[in-house]
């Protein structure tokens, strides 16, 4: 069905004008996911059922004559590290993989509220910890553009079965990239909003200061009616924001005039392939022409970032992990002695390379004699990376950079080679650090027509200009129609 392929917004249009029912498009996306999944491998599990209920329930209010929220019957895909009562949430580990999610998480309550039929589970990196999707522990997922190249991580399965028109919008999770990498990867729009504005209840903690819940759509308008539905205070995490989410979605403006647009000098230099260089350097051109104002800006401690990152997100996700022990959930190894041979044997066999790398790294982080010279340092170092940024957003509005220093990689090219799989998340890593909102876009694509993606980035809860001023960019660069051939 061609309408799989077009935008929500379009996809509401012909819901609410009974061009088609709610039935129909979400079965149009099962029929898909059927025709593709075995190819493509986004899916670890379908929740067809459900989304099926959810769309008898719109094309019922459809037929009554009542209005549908704007995302009502449109097919979506959950990260498979978010909870979704009924289903299984394994994380892709095989430490999770029987278990079913007893409770909805806050985002999960939030898209039944608004009726978004959800299709299933999709699949990531274990845990979400990687950048390739290349440590699920279930299996790779396909990059959609190109089977043999990664579709990024860690939310990868969530990236290409939007690319690929299985369903129509996902959920991912960011705690350095892992919503933008993919999504620029992919070809299509993911968007971490600032920290706190989505509630992180039910979702399986990685790292709990950088982790975010945000969109993948296809356009701009998209992500932020998908933002809207999930954002806002939740009482049930501790971190969320009391604050306004505002209507973004229906006052989305064409206009740059007189925006300051900083573009980061460190992420435009060398290490950046010349392709993404040229076509995020012709984004930068289509701002000046439409009336911003461009200014290059320096942030000096960037380059730590990545050091940064890997000691706070690892420190934070070995205690995080402490609770996958083999007694109150998950797998438990079996034909063991006594309580720390079976604390240990779970873990061993149930945890992938990946994550055990994570554990050691971050235990020894937190260890007595070392916390003062790797984590008391990193959280240092990370206030003044978040210092740059605040006199930065004294000069401008917007950031600019690549998402990626290249496209997406060969699978298998990076796998064994951990510490440079850390590098292509250079661009996307610090807006965790100091929790701005940030977002990847398509803005053109290579000779081998593989998707290049542009990073916005705004200071702390100003999505408002974030999607603005990406709006204006991608109505101009029309790159977004653009759609894989499969
Ligand atoms: N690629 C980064 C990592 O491996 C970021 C992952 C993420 O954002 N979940 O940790």
């Amino acid at each position: 069905m061609e309408l799989l392929k077009k935008t929500a917004k379009e996809q509401h249009k012909a819901l609410v004008e009974k061009e088609v029912s709610a039935l129909e498009l979400v079965k149009a996306s099962i029929e898909r996911i059927e025709k593709l999944d075995d190819t493509i491998g986004a899916f670890n599990s379908y929740t067809f059922e459900s989304a099926i209920e959810t769309a008898k329930k719109v094309d019922e209010k459809i037929l009554k004559g009542e209005s549908i929220p704007p995302l009502a019957g449109i097919p979506l895909a959950l990260k498979d590290n978010m909870n979704f009562k009924g289903s299984k949430t394994t994380c892709s580990s095989k430490i999770l993989e029987n278990f079913i999610s007893p409770y909805d998480a806050t985002v999960t309550s939030k898209l039944k509220e608004n009726l978004v039929p959800i299709l299933g589970k999709t699949n990531l990196d274990e845990f979400a910890m990687g950048s390739s999707n290349e440590n699920s522990a279930f299996k790779i997922v396909k990059n959609p553009y190109n089977l043999n190249k990664v579709p990024g991580g860690s939310s990868g399965g969530s990236a290409a079965s939007v690319s690929s028109s299985e369903v129509t919008l996902s959920l991912g999770s960011d705690t350095g990239g892992s919503i933008r990498l993919p999504a620029s990867f992919c070809g299509i729009v993911g968007f971490k909003p600032t920290y706190g504005r989505v509630s992180r209840y039910g979702l399986v903690a990685f790292a709990s200061s950088l982790d975010q819940i945000g969109p993948f759509a296809r356009s701009i308008e998209d992500a932020a009616y998908l933002y809207e539905a999930i954002a806002g205070y939740d009482e049930k995490d501790s971190t969320s924001l009391r604050m306004e989410v505002g209507d973004i979605s229906s006052n989305l403006k064409t206009d740059v005039k007189g925006l300051k647009v900083g573009v980061i000098k460190e992420l435009m230099q060398e290490g950046i392939s010349d392709e993404v260089k040229s076509s995020v350097e012709n984004a930068i051109k289509t701002y000046e022409k439409m009336g911003a104002i461009i200014k290059e800006i320096s942030l000096p401690l960037l380059k730590h970032s990545i050091g940064v990152y890997y000691i706070v997100a690892t420190a934070e996700a070995s205690s995080n992990l402490a609770r996958f022990d083999g007694v109150k959930y998950g797998y438990r190894a079996p034909n063991c002695e006594n309580l720390l041979e079976m604390y240990t044997k779970t873990r061993a066999q149930g945890f992938g390379p990946e994550v055990k790398r994570r554990i050691m790294l971050g235990t020894y982080a937190l260890s007595s004699g070392y916390y003062d010279a790797y984590y008391k340092k990193a959280q240092q170092i990370r206030r003044l990376i978040a210092n740059d940024f605040n006199k930065a957003f004294g000069e401008v509005d917007i950031l600019v950079s690549p998402t990626c220093p290249t496209v997406a990689f060969d699978l298998n090219s990076k796998a064994n080679n951990p510490l440079e799989m850390y590098l292509t998340d250079i661009a996307t890593i610090s807006s965790n650090l100091v929790g701005a909102p940030a977002l990847s876009m398509p803005c053109g694509f290579d000779k081998d027509n593989m998707p290049i993606g542009i990073q916005i980035i705004a200071k702390n809860l100003d999505e408002k200009t974030l999607l603005n001023s990406a709006y204006t960019l991608e109505q101009e660069l029309c790159v977004y129609n653009s759609r894989p051939n499969i």
